[in-house]
């Protein structure tokens, strides 16, 4: 798979395993695992929440990703699920990394990742992840306005940047534009900018909004990439990359909705950046990763029944995870997630509109806006929530001493054994500069590899 910059070897540890991991048989569900567990941990006194987060998926997640977008490299985005294991498998399997922040570029540097494989993909930075960025080799950089241009020029000159640019009309759970993105009438401005100020833009970036659910999204900010793309040359920059941010859709469930947007994108780069323009693209891609891989358990530690008006009884059950936990996100969504009630009925049980609250004091710790239809249940019955793995984990907090639900790992033993051979051989990853030439800044002494890990087998070559 084309990689760029200097050869690097994945510094993967040898070991700890994760304190908890799981193997699962190829094929095997992380339902089942979670059943499983509610089995041993019933008759005891742990009912904490948990999760379980099947790192297979992330293989299967990288190959549909790969089979689909042949010519996009994905640069995961780390702010969706930073757990090491995630990163581990992902950096093992050759992926790219976007990061948000300082912190980011440490969790991904530190795994022997080359900083020619990681985007910092914050138009807005501090000047000290800047420098970070710059003391550790990490090049390519996203900015949208003067003010940021001015502090690259400052604090990283060897900077290659993207300009990242509103899109249009994006019908996306979670948009984003109205925050980050330069106009296209802006951009003409900036490039000059750019270039007066000695700084490099390489080429345009854009996020449609976090869950797209119009891939027309993608074909209209690609055609406005390739404006963009006109307009740095015409102010002298070597624009060849486009980079396609995240919003391709990640549930379960939601596999024939990404077919179709990665049918679309195929089709709008072919039309606007054919192969022979040169052009290389990636993207910046999180949900479709993280979002299916963990299952959620939670436990309903109370419950209250009231009266609704016209007698309608509804119920409130309050959870040992929440808001201020796991389920962040999910006030920001319409729709609720409907859970899997883990309990068995002899015979099919009425519904009531049920209102799922998190363990905390503040009133605001509910899970979803709406209620949900769900059976009587009782205290210490369990809800299993399943596509959990994306901006959970990442957003969660202690707030009033609740734990988030912690994440135990399950793994096939072929998934276990290929991070054991790409630990204990250190393995380096193949390079083919896809990000061109690193010049001004000097990432870290590679290691000599001792051995070369073929990853032919799942990441399809060039
Ligand atoms: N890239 C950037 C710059 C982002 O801000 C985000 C999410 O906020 C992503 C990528 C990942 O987006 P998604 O999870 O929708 O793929």
């Amino acid at each position: 798979f084309p990689l760029g910059g200097p050869e690097k070897i994945l510094k993967l540890p040898t070991s700890p395993w994760p304190l908890e991991h799981i193997t699962v048989q190829p094929g095997g569900s992380v339902q089942q695992v979670v059943l499983k567990k509610i089995q041993e941990l019933s008759g005891t006194d742990n009912q904490d929440p948990f999760m379980v987060a099947h790192l297979d998926m992330l293989v299967s997640r990288h190959e549909t990703f790969c089979r689909a977008l042949p010519q996009v490299q994905p640069f995961y985005a780390v702010k969706c699920n930073s757990s090491p294991w995630v990163l581990r498998v992902l950096a093992t399997l050759g992926a790219g990394f976007d990061c948000a922040s300082q912190w980011e570029l440490e969790q991904v540097l530190g795994l022997g990742v080359a900083p020619s494989r990681i985007i910092f993909a914050n138009p807005y930075k501090a000047a000290s992840h800047i420098r970070y960025a710059a003391r550790h080799g990490v090049q390519l950089l996203t900015f949208d306005c003067e003010e940021e241009l001015t502090k690259v020029a400052q604090h990283h000159l060897g900077a290659r940047l993207l300009l990242r640019i509103q899109t249009q009309h994006s019908q996306s759970t979670f948009p984003l534009s109205g925050k980050f993105g330069a106009s296209l009438e802006e951009c003409g401005h900036l490039l000059t900018s750019a270039r007066g100020l000695g700084l490099a833009v390489v080429g345009a970036t854009f996020h449609v909004g976090s869950d797209c659910h119009t891939p027309q999204s993608f074909a209209q900010a690609i055609a406005d990439c390739r404006l963009v793309f006109e307009m740095g040359r015409e102010a002298g920059h070597d624009m060849n990359l486009l980079d396609l941010g995240g919003g391709f859709p990640g549930a379960e469930g939601s596999e024939a909705r990404f077919e179709e947007m990665a049918r679309v994108i195929r089709a709008a780069l072919a039309q606007t950046f054919p192969k022979e323009t040169g052009v290389k693209v990636m993207a910046e891609p999180g949900r479709f990763y993280a979002e299916p891989i963990c299952t959620t358990a939670v436990n309903i530690i109370a419950k209250k029944a009231v009266r609704m008006p016209g007698g309608l009884r509804k119920l409130i059950y309050y959870l040992n995870d929440g808001h201020y936990g796991v389920f962040r996100i999910f006030l920001r969504e319409a729709v609720p997630k409907i859970p899997i009630v883990a309990k068995e009925f002899l015979c099919k049980p009425p519904l009531f509109p049920c209102t799922l609250y998190g363990p905390t004091c503040d009133a605001f710790d509910r899970l979803f806006l709406d209620d949900v239809q769900l059976p009587e249940l009782d205290v210490g019955d369990w809800l299993i929530f399943p596509s959990m793995g994306a901006y959970t984990s990442s957003m969660s907090s202690t707030f009033n001493g609740f734990q988030p639900a912690a994440t135990c790992y399950a793994m096939s033993p072929q998934l276990r054994s290929l991070l054991e051979t790409a630990s204990s051989a250190g393995p380096a990853l193949k390079s083919s500069h896809f990000l061109g030439q690193h010049h001004g800044c000097h990432p870290g002494k590679a290691e000599e590899p001792s051995s070369i890990l073929r990853l032919e087998s799942i990441v399809p070559q060039e």
